[in-house]
């Protein structure tokens, strides 16, 4: 017989197979990132609909056939309901799933992968964007300064992609320059995924790879790696250092 395997887990990506199926992509406490068949999950009288869904995280049960998974049981224990109703939440929710799938390919536990997501989908469905960072004079109900509360929520999806990219070994040198070693001070600083780090003025100019990057976006960055979501949260993070963190947090 098969055996049943029970864990917690944050469905990540579904894809409707055939007529009724869907097949999950659920990152897991006890097993890392699994592909979890939903037979007849589309039918509206399937048990499994109410725990089964994007960005949930369940208890779920599966049982591990010859060639494919078979989701058996889900029950749900957070819905991230502010995160899932809210569609900027969400659109970093979906970018959050998307690195996590294209970075980690194969199937295997890790824990501080598991807390790293639980914590930014925490975090992303809880934080309050505070009425005192806004410019608009806080008489009406919308207080939020709409580009400013963006900016805060993006902060997820960083402290996510840098502490994920940490965990699989590749930290980026922040303090020094990657290619001389000398402290960096803060000016004229370039950012160069490919050494690792940030190189100072004169390894620019000899390697001429790399992007002008802000003093400030390499104090957030390292406040990110502090994992210092104190200060974090109350960061005004201005138009352009954002342009720059999207640039330098990307997979392509
Ligand atoms: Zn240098």
């Amino acid at each position: 017989m098969f055996e049943h395997y029970r864990t917690k887990g944050i469905f990540i990506k579904k894809e409707d197979r055939g007529e009724s199926d869907q097949l999950f992509t659920i990152y897991t406490g006890g097993f890392g990132k699994l592909k979890v068949l939903g037979k007849g999950i589309r039918k509206i009288t399937s048990k499994l609909r109410s725990g089964a869904e994007i960005f949930f995280l369940s208890e779920i049960e599966f049982i591990q056939g010859k060639n494919y998974r078979t989701l058996t049981d889900a029950i749900v224990l957070e819905k991230f309901s502010d995160m899932r109703d809210n569609l900027k939440r969400l659109a970093i929710a979906c970018r959050i799933s998307e690195v996590l799938d294209n970075l980690v390919r194969g199937q295997e536990v890790d824990q501080e992968i598991w807390q790293l997501l639980n914590e930014s989908f925490e975090k992303l469905n809880n934080l309050k964007i505070d009425p005192t960072l806004s410019r608009i004079p806080p008489s009406g109900k919308n207080l939020l300064n709409p580009a400013e509360s963006e900016g805060k929520l993006k902060i997820v999806y960083y402290y996510f992609f840098w502490n994920l990219f940490s965990i699989l070994g590749y930290q980026p040198e922040l303090f020094n320059c990657v290619v001389c070693q000398k402290k960096l001070l803060p000016k004229n600083l370039y950012f160069n995924p490919k050494e690792g780090g940030v190189l100072c003025e004169k390894c620019f100019a000899k390697i001429k790879k790399g992007l002008e990057v802000e003093p400030e976006v390499i104090k957030i960055l390292r406040l990110i790696l502090e994992r210092d979501w104190q200060i974090l949260a109350r960061l005004k993070v201005t138009n352009s250092e954002e342009k720059s963190l999207n640039l330098i947090s990307s997979v392509k």
